[in-house]
């Protein structure tokens, strides 16, 4: 019963919708007890034959409006406690999906999305039938289960009240026995079906390579197993489902088997009327269901309590990139600069930075390149905050970034990852994620410098294209480049591209980079490639091995170098020229 302390700080707030719906369930039950002894009563008159059909009218006119009373009092306490328990649902829904957006890509990176879905949809749920279901079985086992013993010993007679009693509290025990083991097997069986789901998924969405690796066998027996699971354990939940009805039917014959013959030896003996008996078999169809709430009450209150704590702990975790205290919402403009002594990944031994210091001045164009691992995507998030690099600084216009607010910092800079995402919504929409309520014509403007528009509004649809799961496919080009779109509608003072131009061929790529020259002059650039000649007009070039900057300067100068970047660089010219060669024979 720990959860409804737990849940007293909502139960406080919801005073008068619980107290109303507590009264107004009282009331039901009370209106309940009513029905039953007058049915006795009209049986009475049957029998010694006193019942004029006026009486039997007044009575019947009696038991309809008691019916439709307890139809609107019923009508209003669910509104009441049901009506409460939503309200605390959506509460607890959108904390988690506040505190989801505070915390940083590494508790993502350690986390399964699965598990945190999982959170928000049935641990809520489970909380919310506590506060729901939970109150309403508790004051309804309690008050219901009160009232009809109350009614059945002092308007009938109390003997028989406690020989009909005796097997009632195993309806009780045995739900809660029941409730727990179905619980149990539906939780293995939902989960069967979840890897039974993720298997489909991964399954359809790697067809491809299932077929080219001729696999499909192998897959069909591993779905199989799969399924056969699902099936199993499917049963298992059915035959708990199966057992549960016959053995609490079997425990309400007893208790009228007691009932009828104790009840008829009393009416012999004159103890009791035959309406008095019937009123009393009543009584006891009516207790049947207080127990078998109560039952439910401890299954309802075990998982809202787990629920709620597996809830509260994922609340508890603090996110790790917060805003220091008197940070500033200013973000000034002015040259970046970088002093980051060494930064390693929590769960990393090594430095994925070290000694990376460098200055880009107001309007110039950063390049960074190495080899797959070297650090560059590391030294572009350094940036925008994902991560805090305790020893060292980056600062803007002479200020550090750990000065400002991060919703400041992230609102001056456009930042385009390597993984671009794209959301189930029209292209237009995904253009102005970053500036909700931005004009069609910036829109445009944005596709325009990202050499999108052309292809958007040969689309039937033009920029009311759908795109993701439901909408077009676009190619990963297209899709590169509605992200650029994307943060360039911002018009930010710092623009990140992580190899954004990966997948756009090479005279998009430099239509691309001419729009960013003639469009953002005294905005800085940053860009790290795999094709050099992304980064090629660059202002300063870094060239990153192992989380070091191993060679640093314009194209030209890295070029007279003849390191790495030189080597690359005519490496990436002659197959550039056997492809050309290649399209022209
Ligand atoms: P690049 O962009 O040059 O390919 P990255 O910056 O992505 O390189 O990675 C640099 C190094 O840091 C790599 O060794 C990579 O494995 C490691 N790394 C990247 N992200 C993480 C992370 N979230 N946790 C731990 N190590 C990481």
């Amino acid at each position: 019963m720990r959860i409804f302390l737990d849940l007293w700080w909502f139960f406080k707030k919801e005073k008068w919708r619980y107290i109303g719906g507590i009264i107004t369930l009282c009331l039901s039950s009370l209106l309940a007890m009513i029905p039953p002894y007058l049915i006795g009563v009209i049986v009475d008159d049957i029998r010694t034959r006193t019942l004029t059909p006026i009486q039997l009218i007044k009575w019947l006119v009696l038991l309809a409006v008691i019916g439709v009373m307890y139809y609107i009092v019923s009508f209003i306490w669910r509104q009441f406690i049901f009506g409460a328990s939503l309200r605390l649902s959506k509460l607890m829904r959108d904390r988690l999906y506040a505190h989801f957006t505070k915390l940083s890509p590494n508790f993502y990176h350690n986390s399964r999305i699965g598990d945190l879905m999982a959170h928000a949809t049935n641990d809520v749920t489970a909380v919310e039938d506590a506060a729901g279901d939970g109150v309403f079985t508790l004051v309804d086992s309690l008050v219901m289960g009160a009232l009809v013993i109350i009614s059945m010993a002092s308007l009938i007679s109390w003997k028989l009240t406690i020989i009909a009693l005796i097997p009632m509290p195993i309806i009780g025990i045995m739900t809660r026995y029941y409730g727990s083991l179905l619980h149990k097997r539906f939780h293995k069986a939902q989960e069967a079906f979840s890897n039974l789901n993720d298997k489909v998924q991964e399954s359809i969405s790697g067809t491809r390579v299932i077929k080219a690796f001729g696999q499909q066998e192998v897959q069909k027996d591993i779905f199989k197993l799969e399924s056969d699971d699902v099936v199993k354990k499917n049963f298992a939940v059915a035959k708990v489902d199966a057992l549960f009805d016959p053995t609490i039917t079997f425990v309400v014959v007893i208790c009228y088997f007691l009932a009828l013959t104790f009840g008829s030896m009393f009416v012999v003996h004159g103890s009791m009327t035959i309406g008095g008996l019937t009123s009393f078999t009543l009584y006891l169809g009516q207790l049947v269901w207080p127990m078998l709430a109560f039952g439910f009450l401890f299954n309802i209150v075990e998982r809202g309590s787990a629920s709620y704590d597996r809830i509260v702990k994922l609340l508890a975790i603090q996110p790790d990139i917060v805003d220091r205290a008197g940070a500033s919402k200013n973000v000034p403009s002015g040259e970046v600069t970088y002093h980051i002594h060494q930064f390693v990944y929590q769960e990393s031994e090594s430095p994925a930075l070290k000694d990376i210091r460098f200055t880009i001045k107001q309007g110039q164009t950063l390049g960074v390149v190495g080899k797959t691992g070297s650090g560059k995507t590391t030294l572009l998030k350094a940036m925008i905050r994902e991560f805090d690099c305790r020893e060292g600084d980056i600062t803007i216009g002479g200020r550090s970034i750990y000065d400002m607010t991060l919703s400041a910092l992230r609102g001056a800079i456009g930042y385009v990852p390597q993984d671009h995402f794209l959301f189930s919504a029209t292209i237009g929409e995904n253009i102005a994620f970053a500036k909700p309520g931005a004009s069609k014509e910036e829109i445009e403007h944005a596709a325009k410098l990202a050499h999108i528009h052309a292809d958007i509004i040969r689309f039937e649809e033009g920029y009311d294209t759908l795109v993701g799961e439901r909408g077009v496919t676009l190619s990963g080009g297209q899709k590169q480049r509605i992200s650029i779109a994307r943060a360039l509608i911002i018009d930010p003072e710092i623009l990140i591209l992580d190899d954004s131009l990966s997948a756009v061929d090479a005279q998009t790529e430099e239509a691309i980079l001419t729009n960013l020259k003639e469009n953002r002059k005294n905005k800085t650039t940053f860009i790290s490639a795999h094709r050099l000649s992304a980064i090629e007009h660059a202002d300063l070039i870094l060239v990153l091995e192992d989380g070091k900057i191993v060679e640093r300067g314009t194209h030209e100068e890295l070029m007279k170098d003849k390191g790495w970047y030189a080597e690359m660089y005519q490496n990436q010219q002659l197959e550039s020229l056997v492809e050309e060669g290649g399209k022209i024979s």
